[in-house]
């Protein structure tokens, strides 16, 4: 029968009947067959012809390939799931487990269409395809349900053409051609390529026709010649030439960049023999003859194929000086190399079951026994191996794309294959459009659409469940740089309330000095300034204890330093200082005004004029000792109302203590605290009653200022009080 011809019930059941004996298997056909007709009755295909003719092709395709009972069954039914609503139970309980699970995979994998091109990855595809069949018997189904398809493809719109054309070329000729089933390829390729690139296909036909009659010619002498060499040495044959399918011609003239005409094997004679032997000894004959082109010659006998191809092949020199290609192969290596895989699966009865087994790993791995030395054979396996079974699954977008994840691979895993963001804005999944768990382990084929929400991220929960280190690395990514952030929120909330506390206690801004924090923190048990800052945000430290830290420590610097160096220092800058006042006398703006020296008044003070002779006012507290008594010059003088902040005052202080280690550095550290400058230390210890007298002279701001600073020194311990001084 020829191809694209309708196959009537006689061709098909005579082609079954030529090789499946057996009543029960037969029976099994006929069942499947009356069946498939029947409820594809009424249907039919866009070629006006019942669409029972497809299934009835492929079934015929396959019993020429010899397929089991169940496959070609299996090809009969493999549509009646998917268009003729029959349900799965149904099915299972009039045709078994078996073939259920082969017409399942078929519909399954038909189920998986590339709806966005942009998506498509033709070796993902692949992939996935071959995942999903499992049993190679499906495969197999699977590609002569797509032979069929394209044989009949014209009656398919031009885009729809051009897309199942470019399907058919980059994943099921590459998965025949992987299986050896090279006839099944080299139709499936010749027809995309009729589709995908018309003109370029009617070109190289019209080349290959050209000169047809000539090549023709030659062919037809060269294989009388050989005849007749190999009947005078008795040596058994079949000798016929063999045309190259039209899209090989077109790869090697585009891939290896050559003209036409120089494509060395256009001129190809095949001879089919008995043993290996003579195989060796057709070759010896047709060497001594003709010369052959020398790195031409492959001994596939002893090096076959990984698809298990094997052949001796050579190139000479034939008559006329024209170039031929010879292959030299048995009848068993010629099915072989013909229909591959098939041919090593082909149906004989009285097989045991184990043989039958179509498991796709075992059949692979029987490959895999073929492997030889060739390197190049033995990578290619292992990355077939690799790629299909070491525990992967493919998933796909609602657009097509396909996504390999590991085996137990969940929505997450795959949101974060996606994209990092997706990943992190994962709020659900729907699963071949069902929503399902986060944690739903997915399977090959699953059609995976994530839910995100902008504001969401990523649970430490996910962490448990995830399968892939990407997905991991960026969840721990995720959630350690959240901590972070909340961390610097909370160390800025506690910066802030120190602050406060000191603004509020009125000390020093000084004393949150880095270098300060940084030698106060181990004693919090914290590494680092920020972490102090940190406990505090969080309250798991007060700020009182803080600041007490601080304070202690400020003080520790300050008896290990030399007070008179700073006293020194602090008189220099002072002396350096505009020490003008901010007092006025009524109606007078010439006189020169100063602060006496004996009470040292503070802007704040209640204050009296003394009018000098000839040093102008000097102004002194109104309850100084030094000016009550002269009444007759005194005069009003009063503090500018618009007091400029920046005028700072000395004056002097008076603190009467009890003496003990450490007095003066507590005395001067609380006015450090409080940001006056000291200019001087005056002790005088008092052996009799162990007391210590006082006398400090400081700069201060105004009159709340040094009252602040006296209250907080009357705190300190052992001191009993202390006074503003008069000399
Ligand atoms: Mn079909």
């Amino acid at each position: 029968m020829k191809k694209g011809e309708i196959v009537t019930e006689q061709q098909f059941f005579d082609q079954v009947k030529s090789y499946i004996k057996s009543e029960e298997s037969l029976a099994l056909i006929r069942k499947a067959y009356d069946y498939a007709h029947e409820k594809h009755e009424g249907q039919f295909r866009r070629s006006g012809d019942p669409y029972f003719t497809h299934v009835l092709s492929v079934a015929y395709i396959l019993a020429t390939l010899k397929a089991d009972p169940q496959t070609v069954s299996g090809g009969l039914l493999h549509d009646v799931i998917e268009d003729c609503d029959v349900s799965d139970e149904e099915f299972t309980a009039i045709f078994g487990e078996e073939i259920h699970g082969l017409v399942d995979a078929v519909t399954k994998i038909g189920n998986l269409k590339i709806k966005d091109q942009a998506e498509y990855q033709a070796a993902n595809h692949r992939k996935i395809f071959i995942a999903m069949a499992k049993d190679v018997r499906v495969i197999l189904i699977k590609l002569v349900d797509r032979l069929h398809n394209m044989r009949t493809l014209k009656f398919q719109s031009p885009e729809k053409q051009k897309r199942i054309a470019r399907e058919t070329l980059e994943v099921y000729a590459p998965i025949a051609h992987r299986l050896g089933l090279a006839e099944i390829k080299n139709e499936l390729e010749d027809l995309s390529f009729f589709y995908l690139d018309n003109d370029k296909y009617h070109e190289i036909a019209h080349l290959v026709e050209n000169k047809k009659s000539e090549r023709d010619k030659q062919v037809k002498t060269m294989i009388e010649e050989i005849s007749a060499i190999l009947e005078e040495h008795h040596i058994p044959f079949r000798i016929f030439g063999r045309s190259k399918h039209l899209y090989s011609i077109y790869n090697k003239m585009t891939v290896k960049n050559k003209r036409f005409d120089e494509i060395l094997d256009l001129l190809a004679i095949r001879i089919i023999t008995k043993t290996e032997l003579n195989c060796y000894e057709i070759l010896g004959y047709i060497h001594a003859t003709y010369k052959p082109i020398q790195g031409r010659f492959k001994d596939y006998i002893a090096m076959p194929k990984v698809n298990l191809y094997q052949s001796l092949h050579t190139t000479i020199i034939g008559i006329d000086g024209k170039i031929f290609e010879v292959q030299i192969r048995t009848e068993e290596m010629d099915q072989i190399a013909e229909r591959g895989i098939a041919a090593h699966w082909a149906y004989k009865e009285g097989q045991s079951k184990s043989r039958q087994q179509k498991d796709i790993v075992k059949e692979l791995e029987w490959l895999k026994a073929f492997e030889d030395e060739d390197r190049d054979a033995s990578h290619y396996m292992n990355d077939i191996m690799n790629d299909i079974f070491n525990a992967n699954i493919y998933v796909m977008t609602p657009k097509g794309r396909v996504i390999d994840l590991p085996n137990g691979s969940t929505p997450i895993d795959f949101a974060y294959r996606i994209h990092t963001e997706v990943g992190h804005q994962t709020i659900g999944a729907l699963i071949n459009d069902v929503l399902m768990p986060l944690n739903t382990p997915l399977k090959t084929g699953d059609v995976v659409s994530i839910r995100t929400n902008k504001n969401s991220g990523p649970s430490e929960d996910w962490l448990k469940f995830v399968k892939t280190n990407n997905a991991k690395n960026k969840i721990r990514a995720f959630l350690q740089k959240k901590e972070e952030q909340e961390r610097a929120e909370f160390a800025k909330a506690g910066e802030q309330i120190l602050k406060d506390e000191i603004k509020r206690r009125n000390l020093d801004p000084e004393i949150l000095d880095h270098k300060k924090l940084e030698t106060v923190a181990p004693q919090f048990q914290v590494q680092s300034v920020n972490d102090l800052f940190y406990s505090i945000g969080v309250k798991s430290l007060t700020v009182q204890a803080l600041i007490e830290k601080l304070v202690k420590q400020e003080k520790k610097e300050l008896d290990s330093s030399s007070l008179q160096s700073v006293l020194e220092k602090n008189q220099a800058k002072r002396r350096h200082t505009n020490t003008k006042t901010d007092v006025y006398v009524k109606g007078i703006d010439t006189m020169k005004i100063q602060m006496s020296s004996c009470c040292k008044p503070v802007y704040g003070d209640e204050i009296v004029g003394y009018v000098t002779r000839g040093s102008g006012i000097k102004v002194h507290r109104r309850d100084c000792p030094n000016v009550r008594s002269e009444k007759a010059r005194l005069i009003d003088v009063y503090w500018n109302e618009d007091h400029d902040n920046n005028i700072k005052y000395d004056t002097e202080i008076t603190i009467y203590s009890k003496d003990r280690a450490f007095l003066v550095s507590d005395i001067v550290t609380v006015i450090a605290q409080y940001r006056a400058t000291m200019l001087s230390v005056n002790i005088v210890a008092n052996r009799d009653d162990l007391t210590a007298t006082a006398l400090i002279g400081l700069v201060v701001d105004n009159k709340d200022h040094l009252e602040t600073i006296m209250a907080n020194l009357r705190k300190v311990d052992s001191v009993m009080d202390v006074a503003r001084a008069i000399k």
